[in-house]
């Protein structure tokens, strides 16, 4: 009872656990692939902040950021319908070993201020994401480990449909926010936010001190200014950065200032005051940004100059990339100086475009839809363009969702109708045929004990006794068997009632007799009277090194002794989590049964045994054990036909309790048990033998 409740607890934490990760994965993978652009600036603030921006290619910070955000998203969608689940625990524990270290370092040195793990959707200091991390690496390692209590939403049969879909759709969609600006905008940048009033301190709040530090160059020399000792034109502007001097309220944008680069004047608030239209130019690092659709930049400069909008572009790069700049791109508009992190987080492209009125953004547009021609066709305020773009991001988000839970539901619900119904209809149709707790099947219903290695003779001698009294009052519906250490064998047999308890060995030699010293034969377990011998149980075989071969010669000294043999097969835990169970059984049976006549081969008993349920109180489900006896009989069908299929025993072995026993016995296929645990206990094993008579 207690043991059944520690089980069921167990249960809900790994599943708890599951849910916590798989929300956090896909959230943080979302808002990522949302903005794969932030989250390859994040990367090469990081590498930047390690001295490391050169190690790697240019290209590599944004590729590692959509294979980023597919792998948190997949592995958070996988977690959450419980497939994959070797895959998924294991990648979310590995990432969760490396980040968390990691992060606590990040919050030690603080090179970077805010992780970007949920990109601008949620931003966390580097001590909250530490701590983050913690409760996430408990939650990782405890499914990690319990992975096979993971409740499963989806049969294995869809599971790599849902798998698929997941990383293809992600990946589309990231590519998509790349090429057209993320979907939502979590910036204070977003379209319809007033620039001026981003900008603005509430009364009485002390606003943060900020110096904008010039360097410049001047005979191969470089030196840092400030506005107060900025230098004369002899010297060359190289770049400029904000330096916090004093923190305070931070508004949400707190470092959008216009330097003309013609005149060195700030028209910040000129433009932002402005009540016409002005086009932005905004390109971060002007000799990065990509030039293919510079026509489409000069036709819009020419419409602006033509409808007297302003149009300036907005850089962080040095007067001679400019410069470069105009020469390949016959660029004629004026350029402003800006923050290089300001710029990024105007706008996700380089360049990109933005229109605002009033200060108010009213458009943006990424390098790769810029209004053309088509579209320009008038004065702006006659335009659609011209007016504010209404963002629905309650809209945006049902259409992403509706992009994927719809087809995904699809996908569920041919789950649901087609494979379980089929699945059902196959089970409902074999229990029709057979049902075990009725009897009303040729094959024997077993319920073996195996002590193991325990017990001394007396108390072995006084467990039989106690089990022969309880079993003398009632009748059973099953077949009783102890297995019995070797020494037992011969005191065991003559106490037990022959007509209800069968007596077996744990093992026997796989010679028939000579200079095998410590050994005990097929015969000499037969000479005490016992009639049954578990062969091939999975301890003998991981600690004895007991090979098919040698089984195979075990089990026909045995059968030629007249012995049953209570043959073991059954996976351990990483052939089931990779889904190997069904090839490891079969290779079992054919390696040490199929070459026996069908005749022999129906005197043989079946123990299905996972061995990662044997005697770690994890027990398969009563649908884990059904669908692979079923499995084991069809090899025997395929083997042997039907009739000896039909015949066959298959026991069920593996923290089997009173608890569980019925529920397992129930099944079709599944004949009995083979006991270790709850056989040392009389009133346990009777609850187990009583699951047939209810
Ligand atoms: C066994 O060893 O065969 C066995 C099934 O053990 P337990 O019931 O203790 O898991």
């Amino acid at each position: 009872m207690k043991n059944n409740r520690i089980h069921i607890a167990k249960h809900i934490w790994v599943n708890l656990c599951r849910f916590l990760l798989a929300g956090l994965f896909i959230f943080s993978g979302f808002v990522k692939a949302v903005d794969p652009l932030g989250t390859q600036y994040k990367i090469e603030d990081y590498l930047s902040a390690f001295g490391m921006t050169d190690w790697f290619p240019a290209f590599l910070p944004l590729l590692f950021s959509v294979i980023l955000s597919t792998l948190e998203f997949s592995v958070g969608v996988l977690l959450f319908f419980g497939v994959r689940k070797r895959a998924s625990t294991t990648l979310a524990f590995l990432m969760m070993l490396v980040m968390t270290p990691l992060t606590l370092y990040l919050a030690v040195t603080n090179p970077v201020s805010d992780c970007g793990c949920f990109g601008d959707a949620w931003v966390l200091t580097n001590w909250q994401t530490f701590w983050k991390n913690v409760v996430l690496l408990v939650a990782a390692a405890s499914v990690f480990a319990g992975r096979a209590r993971i409740i499963r939403f989806v049969t294995a049969q869809t599971e790599w449909l849902v798998s698929l879909y997941t990383v293809l759709y992600i990946l589309v969609f990231s590519s998509y926010c790349i090429r057209n600006l993320p979907v939502i905008d979590f910036r204070p940048y977003k379209i319809g936010k007033s620039i001026t009033e981003g900008m603005s301190i509430p009364p009485g709040a002390k606003p943060s001190v900020f110096e904008t530090r010039f360097i410049l160059e001047k005979n191969g020399e470089r030196k840092e200014f400030t506005l107060e000792n900025y230098p004369d034109s002899t010297w060359t502007f190289i770049d400029s950065r904000s330096i916090l001097k004093e923190k305070g309220y931070e508004p949400a944008i707190h470092d959008f200032s216009m330097q003309e680069l013609a005149s060195g004047n700030d028209i910040t608030d000129e433009v932002l005051q402005d009540s016409g239209y002005t086009f932005l130019l905004v390109a971060h690092r002007i000799e990065e940004a990509d030039d293919s659709n510079i026509d489409l930049i000069n036709e819009l400069y020419d419409y602006s100059k033509e409808y007297g909008y302003k149009f300036y572009c907005l850089t962080s790069s040095e007067e001679k990339q400019i410069d470069v700049w105009r020469d390949q791109t016959g660029a004629e508009y004026p350029f402003c100086l800006m923050d290089n992190i300001t710029l990024k987080t105007m706008i996700r492209s380089n360049p990109g475009v933005m229109l605002i009125k009033n200060g108010v953004i009213l458009n943006k547009w990424s390098d790769n839809n810029l209004p053309d021609e088509y579209e320009l066709t008038g004065p702006l305020d006659t335009l659609e363009l011209g007016k504010q773009k209404v963002e629905n991001d309650k809209r945006t988000m049902q259409l992403i969702f509706g992009w994927y839970i719809l087809p995904l539901l699809l996908v569920l619900g041919l789950d649901i109708l087609i494979v379980r119904r089929s699945e059902r209809k196959r089970k409902n149709r074999n229990k029709n045929l057979i049902n075990p707790l009725t009897n009303n099947k040729m094959r024997k219903n077993i319920v073996a004990g195996n002590w193991k290695m325990n017990k001394t003779l007396q108390e072995g001698i006084a467990l039989a006794k106690e089990l022969n009294e309880a079993l003398a009052a009632e009748k059973q519906n099953c077949d009783v068997v102890i297995c019995t250490p070797f020494i037992h064998l011969a005191s065991v047999t003559p106490i037990v009632d022959a007509a209800k308890i069968g007596v077996g060995a744990e093992n026997c030699a796989d010679k028939e007799s000579g200079a095998y010293t410590g050994e005990v034969s097929a015969s000499m377990v037969a000479s005490t009277g016992a009639q049954y011998v578990i062969l091939g149980h999975s301890e003998r075989r991981a600690y004895y090194g007991e090979t098919p071969a040698i089984l195979k010669d075990k089990v026909q000294l045995a059968l030629a002794n007249g012995l049953t043999p209570i043959f073991c097969i059954g996976e351990v835990l990483e052939e089931r989590e990779a889904n190997k169970q069904n090839e490891v059984v079969y290779a079992q049976l054919a390696g040490s049964l199929f070459d026996l006549s069908a005749e022999d081969f129906s005197k043989i008993v079946l123990a299905y045994e996972p061995v990662w349920a044997i005697g770690t109180g994890k027990t398969a489900t009563a649908e884990q054990a059904q669908e692979i006896h079923a499995y084991i009989r069809s090899t025997i069908v395929e083997k042997y036909g039907k009739e000896v299929a039909d015949n066959t025993s298959i026991l069920y072995g593996g923290s089997c309790k009173p608890s569980n026993a019925k529920e397992l016995f129930a099944n079709p296929d599944v004949d009995g048990g083979l006991i270790g645990g709850a056989a040392l206990s009389v009133a346990d094993f009777k609850g187990i033998i009583d699951a047939f008579n209810a």
